[in-house]
């Protein structure tokens, strides 16, 4: 009888550990993953920007909403002959999306650019910002935002909720009742950008603790050094990403069985 007990004690103490995780991970939402697929062009050094790049989102935006069921994001990167330096950068974009929880989501992208332009960009220091700037695009910045209902085309306003509210904090506006989009710059740059001043050579007065909106990784002029707000990742929640910010840590257990037993809960929802 005795032994019995400590039987099912010890079964008990095995689970208990795994059922905890289960509630207090988030286990339940699909993990936000970037697979890079290299097609040629590329340096190893410019290849290494790319998989940082794909870090740096997946870590700022570990998983989808709850409810989303997708496949990893595959993004097809090349450096191609276009029209040498200048002119002409590349092209970066979704290639086909997935709707699923009520949303609309990359499903695969490419990222394309001028080898010429690629050379330059890694020698002046701006190359890491590009390729985080243009994978963003990948990712549904700017490009998914009429599809999921938070931007109108033309009309300068961005409303989705979240980046909304985390704009008017961050940037000291409380009164906003948007995020001001690019109209100018042509197409390309209008309505796809956060707003600044037309060739981004000046400051917008508009300013977060990391700096005015000019320096901003996502408006349509790129700088050298620049940072992605609060509102940029905020934006992503409004189209189906969960953010870091937002996600509870299971800080009580040891990363390498959190790694094992996630798998567990994983199994058991599929
Ligand atoms: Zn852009």
């Amino acid at each position: 009888m005795e032994n019995m007990r400590n039987k099912a004690m010890a079964k008990w103490n095995l689970l208990l550990p795994a059922a905890l995780l289960c509630l207090a991970s988030p286990a339940m939402a699909t993990p936000f993953v970037i697979n890079v697929n290299f097609t040629g062009g590329l340096t190893a050094s410019q290849q290494s920007v790319f998989t940082t790049a794909a870090n740096t989102w997946m870590s700022l935006l570990p998983n989808y909403q709850t409810g989303i069921s997708i496949s990893p994001l595959t993004i097809n990167a090349a450096g191609v002959n276009i029209d040498g330096p200048g002119g002409v950068l590349g092209s970066a974009g979704p290639n086909s999306l997935v709707s699923s929880s009520g949303f609309w989501l990359a499903g695969t992208g490419s990222m394309q650019f001028d080898t010429a332009d690629l050379t330059n960009l890694e020698t002046n220091g701006s190359l890491t910002a590009v390729i985080l700037h243009e994978m963003a695009h990948v990712m549904g910045f700017g490009t998914l935002w009429t599809s999921n209902n938070v931007y109108v085309n033309g009309s300068g306003h961005y409303t989705g909720a979240n980046a909304l509210a985390t704009y008017r904090t961050e940037f000291n506006l409380p009164g906003a009742a948007f995020v001001p989009v690019e109209l100018g710059g042509g197409s390309g740059t209008a309505n796809g950008h956060w707003d600044e001043v037309d060739g981004g050579g000046s400051a917008t007065g508009r300013v977060s603790a990391l700096g005015d909106m000019q320096f901003e990784l996502m408006t349509g002029w790129l700088n050298s050094s620049s940072y992605i707000s609060k509102t940029t990742v905020q934006s992503f929640v409004d189209i189906g990403f969960a953010s870091a910010a937002d996600v509870p840590e299971p800080a009580t257990l040891a990363s390498f069985a959190t790694g094992a037993l996630l798998l567990l809960c994983f199994k058991r929802l599929a």
